[in-house]
């Protein structure tokens, strides 16, 4: 090819040689946690201190929530996962249906509005039935009842007329914060003051530790307990008997 031969060649491509070659962007992430509209999403975590495996928890939480398809469920951390719905009316549907279990442990669930973050963690909000037993019948009233929800977490909003099923012992919704201890019960003072112990029932609650009022593990795998209990060896022998008396149960059997 001569001189003239390659310039016309090169006039004739002109156009094609002046268009940009295209540059596809790669995802290297692992998962779609940075592409996604996460108001869409929910963080979740089963209530138990133990890790759980993604598969299980997926094939549980699509039969769950199958009315609205979950698109994925991605890892977060050790313990948590971001699952993603179709829609912000899907995921806020599954959230206002709560409580929802994995096994016999209830999730927390927290909506996102932005990339999960460790410290969203810190409060873990989960909606457990709360029974309250022992209120007078003249005190068993929607109203006192509300009120004396709000002792225990945020009950969640239901019509009055609910107190008409309600007979030996009333029953709300109430969204609890999984970090801290459960109430076992809660003291009130009627209007004619009368003091009164209302006790507290939280239905399928999972594991629950007598000695820390926490959810997620029982009495004898409790860190704190099983901590001081350790501590106890170190003292001389003749007091272990009186030390381990702070090992009994602080809190009630009928928590859970
Ligand atoms: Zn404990």
């Amino acid at each position: 090819m001569d001189t003239n031969q390659f310039n016309d060649l090169i006039n004739q491509f002109s156009d094609l040689l002046s268009q940009p070659e295209p540059t596809p962007q790669l995802d290297l992430q692992d998962s779609d946690l940075t592409s996604t509209d996460w108001n869409t999403c929910l963080l979740v975590k089963v209530v138990i201190d133990r890790r759980i495996g993604k598969q299980a928890l997926h094939i549980s939480l699509i039969k769950s929530w199958k009315d609205y398809p979950l698109l994925s469920l991605q890892k977060f951390n050790r313990y948590s996962y971001v699952a993603r719905f179709n829609s912000i009316e899907d995921r806020d549907a599954v959230y206002n249906q709560s409580p929802w279990h994995f096994n016999h442990d209830p999730l927390a669930l927290i909506k996102l509005n932005g990339p999960p973050t460790v410290d969203l963690l810190k409060q873990l909000p989960v909606v457990l039935w709360v029974q309250f037993h022992g209120i007078p019948s003249r005190a068993l009233t929607f109203q006192g009842v509300w009120k004396m929800a709000k002792l225990v977490g945020t009950p969640v909003p239901v019509h009055p007329d609910t107190a008409r099923l309600w007979s030996v012992f009333a029953r709300l919704k109430v969204q609890l914060n999984a970090a801290n201890p459960l109430k076992d019960k809660i003291k009130i003072t009627l209007p004619d003051n009368q003091p009164v112990t209302v006790f507290l029932y939280h239905e399928k609650a999972g594991k629950v530790c007598l000695y820390c009022g926490l959810m997620g593990h029982e009495i004898y795998e409790c860190m704190d307990r099983n901590k001081y209990m350790a501590l106890i060896q170190s003292y001389p022998a003749e007091l272990h008997q009186i030390l381990m008396q702070k090992l009994d149960p602080k809190f009630g059997p009928w928590i859970y």
